[in-house]
């Protein structure tokens, strides 16, 4: 028996415009007194217009493009029909028949998602659920209730919880480097529901298990557990069973992250049950070609751009390049410190002399104090300085290490600070002779060992480092030895 698991992903991304999208109500909903950011568009009140945030439908066709999607000639919003308390007009304003773009793909590793769509859409409002006066009651908070909301769709391309949680990493990736929503799936600002089946194949025939659409997973782990779970689920139900119910019958599942468990909801109503139809009270939209232009030249370099660009320019190696490529800020930082007109005939190893303290004693130092990497406490020249020391063996590897972090705290120049702690080797061979020859007189017992062994050096060695107080170079310390002893 041989199971692929299908899995497609709808994420939905707030928007962090100002204003809602369709009032001009403040979209700001987190921390903010409960149903205050409200007028009669976004309550749903009788007579009340919309009219549609411009901003917001750009940013649609924005993250549309950069996901390589197509726009559509026209679009128009449509009313999704159904009833839930938080849910103001009884119906949702979103994009059906004609999203704003479709068609895209997204790489992942070394697969690729295609999308099938982006749209822009309006949230609802928040139910809270308390206990009080001795009842369990329901509150409703419609500060949220308008805020803008893309949907993106994929297509089924996923064959992993693993490959799901990537693509959702990307995807967040691409929205931040956008700037167009903090996308962060513990707040509630990047939403994911996973819709899962199986194809299972077993003597010769294949079987489809019926599609599950997960919801309310709130964590990047949920999704990767909720959809494990169901692969398992459906795996032991098929075999339970055998009998494979139409699968084009899609049910609703919810994702209980304290039993990780996902439990029935409801069987899925078809889109029918929606009675989408044509929003009478906003017209068609057309972006022309130039104002897609437009949009396409503000879309900043993509992380996968980023990545690329420093493995072929810099030839960093994939891992380092795909860690400093994360983080848009960390990655700019990184490139106004490695330029292609900085130590150009060394820029291969400068870059991967930075990317190393970047990624090792910075982001460590980032990690413990919870800081974002800040560009003014980063002196590109400082950099350069160090690598030169470096190089000349002036300052080994490790020390480079140790003084990165306090020159980014205080502001100091490392190959000052360097100095000041003793850490520069002296790498000046006429000191180190004059030094190897009083360590080869004070010891003719070691001597003699290193005539019988020469893996004995070490303890002359040992002692040049004393006698310098730590500061020779010790590959030079060494060299120096042998050639005085060996008698050339
Ligand atoms: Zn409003």
């Amino acid at each position: 028996m041989k199971i692929t698991p299908i899995i497609g992903l709808e994420v939905h991304v707030e928007l962090k415009t100002k204003s809602k999208m369709f009032c001009n109500c403040s979209a700001e909903h987190f921390h903010v007194e409960p149903n205050t950011h409200t007028c009669p568009v976004c309550l749903g009140l009788p007579g009340a217009l919309p009219v549609p945030n411009i901003t917001a439908c750009e940013w649609c066709v924005k993250l549309g493009l950069a996901l390589g999607c197509t726009p559509n000639e026209t679009s128009f919003f449509e009313r999704k029909n159904y009833f839930y308390p938080d849910l103001a007009k009884g119906y949702q304003l979103t994009q059906y028949e004609k999203p704003f773009v479709i068609n895209g793909k997204v790489k992942v590793g070394d697969q690729e998602v295609r999308i099938n769509r982006a749209h822009m859409e309006e949230d609802t409002g928040k139910s809270v659920h308390i206990s009080e006066y001795g009842q369990d009651l329901t509150l409703i908070d419609y500060n949220r209730c308008g805020v803008p909301l893309v949907e993106i769709v994929s297509e089924p391309d996923i064959t992993s919880a693993t490959m799901a949680k990537d693509y959702l990493l990307k995807m967040q990736q691409i929205i931040r480097y956008l700037g167009i929503s903090d996308a962060d799936i513990e707040k509630g600002s990047m939403r994911c529901e996973p819709t899962v089946n199986l194809k299972i194949e077993d003597n010769g025939e294949v079987f489809y298990t019926p599609l599950a659409e997960i919801k309310n997973v709130a964590s990047l782990t949920g999704v990767q557990n909720a959809i494990e779970f169901e692969i398992k689920r459906q795996t032991e139900e098929f075999e339970k069973t055998r009998e494979v119910k139409n699968s084009k019958n899609k049910t609703t599942r919810g994702w209980n992250a304290e039993k990780a468990q996902t439990f029935l909801q409801r069987e899925k109503e078809g889109s029918a049950d929606y009675r989408y139809f044509p929003e009478p009270d906003i017209p068609h939209m057309e972006f022309t070609p130039a104002q897609i232009e437009e949009i396409r030249i503000s879309i900043p370099e993509l992380p996968d751009q980023k990545i690329e660009k420093y493995k072929s320019v810099y030839s960093l190696n994939d891992y380092d390049s795909s860690v400093i490529a994360t983080d848009q800020n960390f990655a700019d930082i990184y490139e106004t410190v490695v330029t292609p007109q900085n130590r150009n005939d060394k820029i291969k190893e400068f870059a991967k002399f930075v990317a190393n303290l970047f990624l090792g004693a910075i982001k460590t130092h980032l990690n413990e104090t919870g800081e974002e990497l800040n560009q003014s406490k980063i002196n590109p020249e400082y950099f350069l300085n160090l690598f030169d020391s470096v190089q000349k063996s002036e300052i080994s590897s490790s020390a480079a290490k140790q003084v990165i972090v306090e020159s980014y705290q205080t502001g100091t120049n490392p190959v000052e600070i360097a100095k000041d702690k003793g850490l520069i080797q002296v790498s000046d061979t006429g000191a180190l002779e004059k030094m190897a020859q009083e360590v080869i007189t004070a010891n003719p017992k070691a001597v003699e060992d290193y005539k019988k062994n020469p893996m004995s050096i070490g303890f002359l060695i040992g002692q040049l480092m004393r006698l310098s107080k730590g500061s020779a170079n010790p590959q030079m310390a060494k060299e120096i030895l042998e050639k005085i002893l060996n008698g050339n």
